[in-house]
């Protein structure tokens, strides 16, 4: 071996030593002895090979125990932190399945604390005296809101969808439009579930044009239901045609099939009297007729993730009976924190202030001005020359397979830090506490304020800071 090489080996420290050392006291008591031992062996390592894999005239003459010890404390700091946990999300996709979808309005979250911090009603009729179901506490609600007849509710909607055409059409085969045969993030894709659902796919139509002719000439003895899918991740734009739903379930009726939708986001309010386009509510697929609606608990209704089925008494309880219902039921903090999120539509202005999802969603763009003043205006009076602000008209997206061609005007910040690349600058704010997630475009690094709530400021300013604090000053530009 070079004895240079091995000179700098013999000066790693030992892991005891590292283990006594002032330097590190305050990380290693926030962590249990095994974790510390395991982080500062995995590090004496990493710095091994290091020196072992460096051409020998690269080598330094002495070992720089201060940077290891730097780089030890931020591993340790790293282990401490959980791997799920809170982010800034500048991105501008309110719900963006990446980042965990919909923060929960703060009743929600009061009401999962509550449920899950001491025993609950969960399965347990207080009148009675016995046991009751989960499936009972939120079915009286959701017909309120939707008038639909039954309610079932599922850990998720790709579960739900799982769960109705396995109920519903196991053996049979399930008519669905070419030109919505959708796959979502995170490998959900129609055809795939409807294999695993033991029903048999018949696809009609063409990519842009399915008419009612088409599901039509598909009807044969074995046929179970016909499929709707809100293609929700996507728009196919120009010369199309789909089925509208009245006239599916006209269909369905004539020859004795069900109708079903997979509306994806499930929205409950009409959003176009927000200046959106027109996303097709439950309570009108509902009203269509259709025999079940099945949307996430956790896209434009603000909820925590969930699949909801609602339709037919007679068809939601063909559902209910299916064994795999056990298997994908919610569980209780699910329920609690989707029942006081439905709790909040009753009052329809309460459910937009209230569900943030809903808020930043409607938030008007003269908020979203001030923000970004006084964002601008905080960010110069802490840091002045060393970061540069601009604001930027920036569009944001609703995301999660909700309003797919919808863009929302939005205001951003462009943030330079010299002598950092925005890559580079993107990169640091990932690695923060809490984490920063931004967006590049062309070349710029941007804070789209529509996902930024105001009580996310202090937070946002703090992790700025860190990272601003570790950049050197620029030789001629200090402020
Ligand atoms: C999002 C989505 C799903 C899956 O819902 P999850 O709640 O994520 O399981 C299914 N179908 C459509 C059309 C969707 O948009």
């Amino acid at each position: 071996m070079d004895p240079a090489l091995s000179r700098l080996l013999r000066q790693l420290p030992a892991v005891a030593e590292l283990l006594r050392h002032p330097r590190l006291a305050a990380d290693l008591a926030a962590l249990p002895r095994s974790l510390s031992v395991a982080v500062i062996r995995d590090h004496l390592e990493v710095q091994r090979q290091r020196f072992a894999a460096a051409p020998i005239e690269t080598l330094p003459g002495e070992f720089d125990l201060d940077g290891f010890l730097t780089e030890v404390a931020q591993a340790l700091q790293a282990a401490a932190l959980p791997s799920l946990r809170r982010v800034i999300n500048a991105t501008g996709v309110i719900i963006h399945t990446n980042l965990g979808r919909s923060p929960l309005a703060a009743e929600a979250l009061e009401q999962i604390v509550e449920v899950a911090a001491h025993y609950s009603t969960l399965e347990y009729d207080l009148v009675k005296g016995e046991r009751g179901s989960r499936h009972d506490h939120l079915e009286g609600l959701l017909q309120e809101l939707t008038g639909c007849e039954a309610a079932l509710v599922l850990n998720n909607n790709a579960g739900a969808v799982l769960l109705a055409l396995n109920s519903l059409a196991q053996g049979r085969e399930v008519i669905i439009s070419r030109g919505q045969l959708i796959e979502i993030g995170g490998s959900f894709r129609m055809p795939e579930i409807m294999a695993a659902s033991g029903a048999f796919m018949k696809e009609v139509g063409t990519t842009n044009k399915t008419h009612l002719r088409d599901y039509e000439n598909a009807i044969t003895s074995e046929t179970a239901a016909l499929l709707k899918v809100h293609p929700s991740n996507f728009r196919i734009i120009g010369f199309t045609h789909e089925v509208e739903s009245p006239e599916l379930v006209a269909l369905a009726r004539r020859y004795g099939l069900l109708a079903l939708e997979d509306l994806g986001s499930g929205c409950l309010l009409d959003l176009s009297r927000y200046g959106w386009e027109r996303e097709p509510t439950v309570q009108e697929s509902l009203a269509a007729g259709l025999d079940l609606v099945l949307f996430s608990g956790d896209k434009l209704l603000g909820g925590p993730q969930a699949g909801l089925a609602l339709g037919s008494r007679e068809v939601v309880a063909r559902l209910r009976q299916n064994p795999l219902t056990r298997a994908l039921r919610p569980d209780k903090m699910t329920l609690a924190g989707l029942e006081a999120t439905l709790r909040l539509y009753l009052d329809e202005p309460r459910a937009l202030e209230a569900i943030p999802t809903l808020r930043m969603l409607t938030r008007p763009l003269a908020d979203l001005e001030r923000q970004a003043r006084y964002l601008t205006r905080a960010m110069k009076r802490r840091w002045g020359t060393k970061i540069k602000v601009e604001v930027r008209p920036s569009e944001a997206r609703v995301g999660g397979g909700s309003l797919p061609g919808a863009v929302l005007p939005s205001r951003a910040l462009a943030l330079e830090l010299p002598p950092l690349a925005s890559h580079e600058l993107e990169a640091r704010l990932r690695q923060i506490q809490p984490p920063i997630i931004a967006r590049l475009e062309h070349g710029a690094l941007l804070l789209d304020l529509r996902t930024i709530r105001p009580e996310e400021h202090r937070a946002l300013l703090a992790a700025l800071g860190r990272v601003i604090e570790t950049v050197p000053t620029p030789t001629g530009l200090s402020g």
